[in-house]
C-alpha cells in the first residue's frame, strides 16, 4: 500500500467505496489522515464501518473542515450531471480528486524521479500498460503496474528511486488527476466513447489530455484527427512530441508497418523490430499497442535488442484474441472482451477461415457494419439474445448456426472447423455484451477456455 501523507493530520471525504474506494481510504489513513467515507450503497458503508473506517452520510457534515474530497471515477464529475457529493464540495471550495492524483502527490512528495509512465486511449490501454510492464520486468526494472488495470493505484508499493509505475489511465481518472506528471504520456488513439460522461468529444478529448501536459516524454497516436489536433498544440508551444502511427510515416517517431516497427528520423527510418509469429500482438491494433509501447521502454533506456526478445515473450492478456490452443490445424480463440461490433472487427481482420461464435446482448447498430470482413468467416454459430438479428444480417452472406449456447456453439464450431481439413480458426468474439447470459464478458471468456481446454 501507498500509505498517503500528503493530507497527514487533515480530514478527507471519500465517496465511493466500491473498487478503488476502501483501498483509498485504508491509504489515508495509513498515512495519518482523517477520513469520512460514504457510498450510496448502505452494504457498501457498512463494509467500510467494519473495516474501521470512519463514515458518514456527506450531506450532513461540516464541509469548512475538510481538504479534500477523493471521489471514484465511477460516479459523474461533470457530466450529465455532477454527483451531489461533487456539487456539495464545489459549494464549499472543496478540490475534488482521485486516487491517481493522490498517488501523484506521494511520488513528487517521496520518489520524484520515480520513472512513471501513464497510459490513456479510448482503446488498449489494458493490452499497451501490460505489455510496457512486461518489456521493463524483461529489462530488469523493478515494475510497479495498475490504476484502471488489476490493481488500485494506492495499493502498489510505495514511491522509490528506481521504482517504476505503469498506469493505465481512464478519462473518469484523468478528470480526477489535475496534476498528473508522468515521466512518459502516452495518449494511444480516441474515437467516440463515453461521451454521456463528458458531453462532447472535445470535452473527452480535453480530459484525455491532461496526461500530456506535464509528462517529460510525450508519445502521441497520430492516426486520429484528436491526436493529430495535441500533437500539432503541443508542437506549438515548443513541447517535445514523439508521434507514432500505423498508417503512415511520421518523422522523429516510431511507425508500425505490416509486422514491422521503424523509429523515424527527419527522412530516414530504422527497422527494429519484427512481430511476425507474436500470437498475443496479432493484428494492427495491437500493432499500434507495440509501437507505443517500444516508444516508451526506449525513452526509458532499455535497449532494441532486449526490447525485441520480450515482445516475443508477452503472454497477452486474457479475453483479447487469447490463444487458448490449437487441435490440428485448428486454432481456439477467446475474444470475450469484443463487447462491439468495432472490437469483433479487430479479431475477424486478424484471422482467416472462421469459425465464429457470436452474439450475446446486441448493442445498437448490430453487426451490419462488419460486412467486409463476412468473407473471412466459414460459418456463424449465434448465441443469446442476439441471435435472430444477426441471423438476418448474415442471411445469403454466411452459413449460420442458431446455437443459442455457448456450449452448444463450441460444440459445434469445433466439429465443423476440424471437418473442414484445412487450418482454421475457432473465435469466440460476441460483438456483444454478455449479460444475458453471464454477469460480465470475464465469466462468459473462462467458461470458453474451460470447454476448450477439454476439447484439448
Ligand atoms: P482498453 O483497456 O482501452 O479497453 P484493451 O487493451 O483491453 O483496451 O483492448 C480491448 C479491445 O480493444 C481489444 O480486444 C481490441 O478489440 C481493441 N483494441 C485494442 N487495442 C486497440 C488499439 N490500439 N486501437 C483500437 N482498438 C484496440
Amino acid at each position: 500500500m501507498i500509505p498517503v501523507t500528503t493530507f497527514a493530520g487533515k480530514t478527507v471525504a471519500v465517496f465511493g467505496l466500491g473498487g478503488s474506494g476502501l483501498a483509498t481510504c485504508q491509504a489515508l489513513i495509513a498515512g495519518g489522515a482523517d477520513v469520512i467515507a460514504f457510498d450510496d450503497d448502505a452494504n457498501k458503508v457498512a463494509q467500510a464501518t467494519q473495516a474501521r473506517v470512519g463514515t458518514a452520510d456527506l450531506r450532513g457534515i461540516d464541509w469548512s473542515g475538510i481538504s479534500a474530497l477523493v471521489l471514484t471515477p465511477g460516479v459523474p464529475l461533470t457530466h450529465p450531471d455532477p454527483h451531489w457529493s461533487a456539487k456539495l464540495a464545489t459549494n464549499a471550495g472543496v478540490e475534488i480528486i482521485g486516487d491517481v492524483e493522490l498517488f501523484c502527490r506521494e511520488r513528487r512528495a517521496h520518489a520524484p524521479d520515480a520513472p512513471f509512465v501513464a497510459i490513456t486511449g479510448t482503446n488498449g490501454k489494458s493490452t499497451t500498460t501490460a505489455l510496457i510492464a512486461h518489456l521493463l520486468r524483461h529489462a530488469g526494472r523493478d515494475v510497479q503496474m495498475g490504476g484502471n488495470i488489476g490493481v488500485p493505484v494506492l495499493q502498489l508499493e510505495p514511491p522509490a528511486a528506481a521504482r517504476h509505475y505503469v498506469i493505465e489511465c481512464s478519462s473518469y481518472q484523468l478528470d480526477l488527476a489535475p496534476s498528473i506528471d508522468p515521466t512518459i504520456g502516452i495518449m494511444l488513439n480516441v474515437t467516440p466513447d463515453h461521451i454521456d460522461r463528458h458531453g462532447t468529444i472535445e470535452h473527452y478529448a480535453a480530459v484525455k489530455s491532461r496526461i500530456l501536459g506535464r509528462a517529460k516524454v510525450r508519445i502521441i497516436g497520430v492516426d486520429d484527427e484528436y491526436g493529430r489536433g495535441m500533437a500539432k498544440n503541443l508542437a506549438a508551444m515548443q513541447r517535445e512530441v514523439v508521434p507514432i502511427s500505423i498508417n503512415r510515416i511520421v518523422p522523429h517517431g516510431y511507425v508500425g508497418g505490416e509486422r514491422n516497427i521503424y523509429r523515424t528520423g527527419a527522412s530516414e527510418a530504422e527497422d527494429i523490430a519484427d512481430l511476425t509469429g507474436i500470437g498475443s500482438l496479432r493484428g494492427s491494433h495491437n500493432m499500434q499497442n507495440a509501437v507505443a509501447a517500444f516508444a516508451s521502454c526506449s525513452a526509458l533506456g532499455v535497449d532494441d535488442e532486449t526490447l525485441r526478445q520480450g515482445l516475443r515473450t508477452f503472454p497477452g492478456l486474457a479475453h483479447r484474441m487469447e490463444e487458448i490452443g490449437r487441435k490440428g490445424a485448428v486454432l481456439f480463440i477467446n475474444d470475450s472482451k469484443a463487447t462491439n461490433a468495432d472490437s469483433a472487427a479487430k479479431a475477424l481482420a486478424s484471422f482467416d477461415n472462421i469459425y465464429w461464435i457470436a452474439g450475446g446482448l446486441p448493442k445498437e447498430g448490430g453487426i451490419a457494419g462488419l460486412a467486409e470482413f463476412f468473407p473471412r468467416i466459414a460459418k456463424a454459430y449465434l448465441i443469446g439474445r442476439a441471435a435472430p438479428d444477426f441471423a438476418q444480417t448474415l442471411s445469403g452472406k454466411v452459413p449460420c448456426d442458431i446455437a443459442e449456447t455457448l456450449d452448444v456453439a463450441l460444440d459445434h464450431a469445433a466439429r465443423d472447423a476440424a471437418a473442414a481439413g484445412k487450418p482454421a480458426v475457432v473465435l469466440l468474439s460476441p460483438a456483444c455484451a454478455s449479460f444475458d447470459q453471464f454477469p460480465n464478458f470475464e465469466v462468459r471468456g473462462n467458461r470458453f477456455r474451460e470447454l476448450v481446454q477439454g476439447l484439448l
